[in-house]
């Protein structure tokens, strides 16, 4: 039915290249506030080559890009994407500049391309292929394009208190997405949610001479006290209700649980690692990654840690942590628990900074979206597509979608090579065709 929509897609996939190009090439780099003016225009030139009516919302950070295409249909869509990318170093990992994007083995490589540039190109390049072809669109569409996913979105809120209209639609298609190792099309209706905390100990107003040490207390070590108490060796999280509000696995998700291609014995070695956590492997791994939640030290700062030797009795000491959390955990309760927990082991001399919180997102299988999305997937691709019940990372879908009762369901152009956040990020060329062809199939099946 869509056949030629397909064949203006293969016959005009150099210009969509390079397209896709053109936004690759510009940097966009949240973390460091670094070319989002340009990204914004260049998103505004794209979205207005499909004739979308677009407005560039300003938050108190980094503005959203918002488009909207009324077809007076019934229906609507809305495509949740975001122009900003994770910045690039290490530098002299990549080989090509991350941002002069590079073809070689049927990959373009730079940053961005798999996350989130490529997916947010292929929709609008399939907007574009349908429009050549039927000049009219089958339902309305939204899209929802910020600037600050990649530093955890602090200000989409802003956003979905000030346009709730602008909100409102029949379902979500969320970011981003790719194939899993066995070439099959992940489409995820969750992710997990998070609570990050930078945890502060403080001693003398001063840096010491150790030699102090035998006197005054050192804050690294109340530090790692403090820290020690938080879980233990077999990655049980200690703080007191932690665990309460996590719900057990329906058959359903256990079964597409089962059914995920983990390849354990490639990435262990591509990590130069013995085993997981725990010696987990099969069904207790996937379940662990996907459904239950962590605590992470993402960073440890005290003293002198430079090279030879520096006798100092530290001022300050801090840990950033990462809560990874799922089910109906929430951030906000889980950081009134952790205040609780380190009051009750003696730790209040400890400062918690909370820094992120987001709600675990959890879309309804049986969802008419989620059918549309999986039953057009089963139809365009060869493998049966995997439908994984969470991401094992965290994005902002319940602050947009879950909150309003709004279905969201992801997909997208990478794969699981892509290196999503590291150097030489890539997808395959061909992945972002089918990837265009195939989000003009999710557009007039819904
Ligand atoms: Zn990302």
């Amino acid at each position: 039915m869509l056949e030629k929509v397909y064949q203006y897609i293969e016959d005009h996939k150099e210009m969509y290249l390079n397209w896709l190009v053109e936004i690759c090439r510009q940097p966009s780099v949240a973390a460091q506030n670094r070319g989002i003016n340009e990204t914004v225009q260049l998103v505004e030139k794209y979205l207005h080559k499909v004739s979308f009516a677009v407005e560039t919302l300003p938050t108190s950070g980094n503005p959203i890009v918002y488009g909207e295409l009324d077809s007076g249909k019934e229906k609507t869509l809305t495509f949740y994407n975001h122009y900003d990318v994770q910045p690039e170093d290490p530098i002299d990992f990549w080989e090509s500049p991350p941002f002069s994007p590079e073809i070689r083995d049927g990959k373009l490589f730079a940053r961005g391309t798999a996350d989130n540039k490529g997916t947010l190109l292929s929709r609008i390049c399939a907007i574009h292929a349908y429009q050549q072809i039927y000049k009219e669109l089958p339902i309305n569409l939204k899209f929802i394009i910020e600037g600050e996913e990649e530093i955890g979105s602090p200000h989409l809120h802003e956003f979905t208190e000030k346009y709730p209209d602008k909100l409102s639609t029949d379902g979500c298609i969320w970011e981003n997405g790719f194939k899993s190792t066995d070439g099959r099309l992940q489409i995820t209706l969750g992710c997990k949610g998070m609570l990050y905390v930078e945890l502060q100990a403080k001693g003398a107003n001063v840096d010491l001479h150790s030699a102090k040490a035998a006197i005054i207390t050192n804050p690294a070590w109340r530090l790692v006290w403090a820290l020690s108490t938080l879980k233990n060796e077999q990655e049980e999280i200690l703080i007191d209700g932690f665990y309460d509000r996590i719900q057990e696995l329906t058959p359903a998700e256990k079964e597409l649980t089962e059914s995920i291609d983990y390849k354990e014995e490639e990435e262990l070695e591509q990590l130069g690692l013995k085993h997981y956590l725990n010696n987990l492997t099969g069904f207790k791994l996937k379940e662990k990654l996907i459904f239950q939640p962590a605590c992470t030290i993402c960073g440890l700062e005290s003293g002198y840690t430079d090279e030879g030797s520096k006798t100092v009795l530290p001022s300050v000491a801090k840990a950033k942590i990462d809560f990874r959390l799922v089910s109906e955990q929430d951030p906000e309760e889980i950081l009134t628990l952790l205040r609780k927990h380190l009051d009750k082991h003696g730790f209040s001399d400890i400062e918690v900074i909370p820094l992120k919180g987001q709600h675990a997102a959890v879309t309804d299988l049986e969802d008419p979206l989620v059918r549309k999305v999986v039953s057009s997937a089963e139809k365009f691709f060869d493998k049966k597509p995997q439908v994984m019940r969470s991401q094992a990372g965290t994005g902002p879908m319940y602050t947009l979608c879950q909150k309003f009762g709004i279905p969201a369901v992801g997909f997208g152009v990478g794969h699981a090579g892509s290196q999503n956040h590291a150097p030489n990020e890539n997808i395959y060329m061909d992945d972002f065709i089918e990837g265009i062809k195939f989000a003009a199939l999710v557009i007039h099946e819904f």
